[in-house]
């Protein structure tokens, strides 16, 4: 690109620019996940809403491929791309709350810590996912889910209203009352439609203080533990999010199969609804206690820290069969020396069913199970030993899989992926949709609604 085009841009465009001979390239392309390594033509940074359209316009005119970001965890790093343009948000960061409204902005460029903090400053919480450094805007478009979701349903559940910069640069507003047909959208398959600058969400009273950790057991256990999970997933209330995990390596060591619980209720009624749980004998570990939310939402943050190698396969499943949980103990024995990996499987339902299916482009909400395999390495060498174990560990569950797949975790890329995600019904309406606020495909790195 020459000077001169670039002064195109820049006449319009407040926000800083980073070009490949800059100091700063290296680090302004790297993203979350250490297997994308591609190098942009260029990287811009707006502060506000101005600057994204300036940015926009000036992409389009140069036809330059746009990747847009956030906090830059796509999985299969829909956020660079090589020779383009990397529009990113994050610049445009904080959340400012109105505790009488119960709503909270906040801007496009966000991650989860800026609107957890912001929230239970005023004992209020949106529901949002569990490693604070994840971007608020690629997970809330995606769907959300997170600790609070039986209780509060997905993020998505909460959203109000976005603020957006459409492919031919105007800025329009999405909500039930505005561009209703666009909120539907965006509300699932959102990185389709344009660059969302501003989200508003609904925010529910909570004081804060939770009851969260994990019972560990050698992986012999598994069955007896799955046993449990499953009367814990039937009587607990909304307020208990469980997990079922298996895994082997790292902070896991292992095998080891898991039950991490955070119960949001009162001290009393998780002390019971836990006593089953933490009745079963010689655990290897038990680290439930009571805590604050906000301790909770960043724990993982340093095991699931930027700069890993890693892979994961999701599915929804029907029912969680005892056959499965032995192929799973078996396939965690295959993890490869030197990852860690593992299943790990969150009950659905409850809030999230209390939605109907049709009202938003989300797909799954009727499953009784998400689950995932998910595996994380540091050494390039191991790559492709590692997918494959991905591969054949998501095979494992393919029997079981209910209807839709979560956006945000399927890193298949192209082909018929976004029909499957959505199926066929909800495919054709976002076709619609797309045809409407993005004929050109100008937001096509996502999981690809073709116009
Ligand atoms: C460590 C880790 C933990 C995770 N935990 C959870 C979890 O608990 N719950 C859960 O539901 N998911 C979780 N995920 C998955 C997560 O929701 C997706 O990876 C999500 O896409 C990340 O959003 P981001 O803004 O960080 O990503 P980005 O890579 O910045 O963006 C993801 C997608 O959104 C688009 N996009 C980004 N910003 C905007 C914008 N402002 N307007 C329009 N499009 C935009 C991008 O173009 C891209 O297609 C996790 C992922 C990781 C890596």
């Amino acid at each position: 690109m020459t000077p001169g085009e670039l002064g195109k841009l820049t006449d319009w465009f407040a926000g800083e620019i980073v070009r490949p001979d800059d100091p700063g390239y290296d680090s302004a392309r790297a993203v979350w996940n250490s297997m994308i390594d591609r190098r942009p033509a260029l990287i811009v940074r707006p502060t506000g809403t101005d600057d994204v359209v300036a940015a926009l316009r000036f992409a389009r005119q140069q036809e330059l491929l746009i990747a847009v970001r956030c906090g830059g965890h796509s999985i299969p790093g829909f956020s660079t791309c090589d020779d383009g343009i990397v529009i990113d948000l994050s610049r445009m960061r904080g959340a400012e709350v109105d505790p009488a409204r119960r709503t909270a902005r906040v801007r496009g460029g966000s991650v989860l810590a800026d609107l957890d903090d912001a929230a239970q400053a005023h004992r209020l919480v949106c529901p949002v996912g569990v490693v604070s450094h994840t971007g608020v805007a690629g997970l809330t478009l995606g769907g959300g889910m997170g600790r609070l979701q039986r209780r509060f349903g997905l993020t998505i559940d909460s959203l109000l209203a976005v603020e957006l910069v459409a492919a031919d640069g105007r800025v329009v507003r999405a909500s039930e009352a505005e561009n209703p047909e666009l909120f539907w959208g965006i509300r699932g398959a959102g990185a389709n439609f344009g660059i969302v600058t501003w989200f508003e969400f609904h925010l529910h009273p909570f004081e804060g203080l939770v009851t969260h950790g994990t019972v560990t057991h050698p992986i012999e256990r598994s069955e007896e533990l799955a046993e449990l999970y499953h009367e814990l997933v039937e009587d607990g209330p909304d307020e208990l999010w469980t997990s079922f995990g298996m895994a082997v390596g790292g902070d896991a060591r292992g095998p080891v199969a898991s039950v991490s619980v955070l119960h949001s209720g009162s001290s009393a009624a998780a002390e019971r609804d836990l006593a089953g749980l933490r009745a079963l004998d010689d655990p290897l570990e038990d680290s439930i206690e009571s805590k604050p939310y906000l301790t909770s939402q960043r724990l993982f943050d340093a095991p699931m820290e930027w700069g890993q190698r890693f892979s994961m396969k999701s599915s929804f499943l029907a029912s969680l069969p005892g056959g499965l949980v032995r192929d799973w103990a078996d396939q965690v024995a295959r993890v490869p020396d030197g990852a860690e990996g593992g299943f790990s499987v969150w009950a659905w339902g409850r809030a999230i069913a209390a939605v109907s299916e049709e009202d938003t482009a989300f797909t799954g909400r009727d499953a009784a199970f998400w689950a995932a395999a998910e595996i994380v390495w540091n050494n390039g060498a191991l790559d492709d030993a590692c997918r494959s174990w991905a591969r054949a560990a998501a095979d494992t569950a393919a029997p079981y899989a209910s209807v839709g797949r979560y956006v945000n975790d399927v890193t298949e890329v192209g082909g018929d992926i976004a029909r499957m995600i959505y199926g066929d019904a909800k495919y054709e309406r976002l076709v619609a949709l797309k045809r409407e606020w993005d004929p050109d495909n100008v937001f096509r790195l996502n999981q690809n609604i073709r116009p």
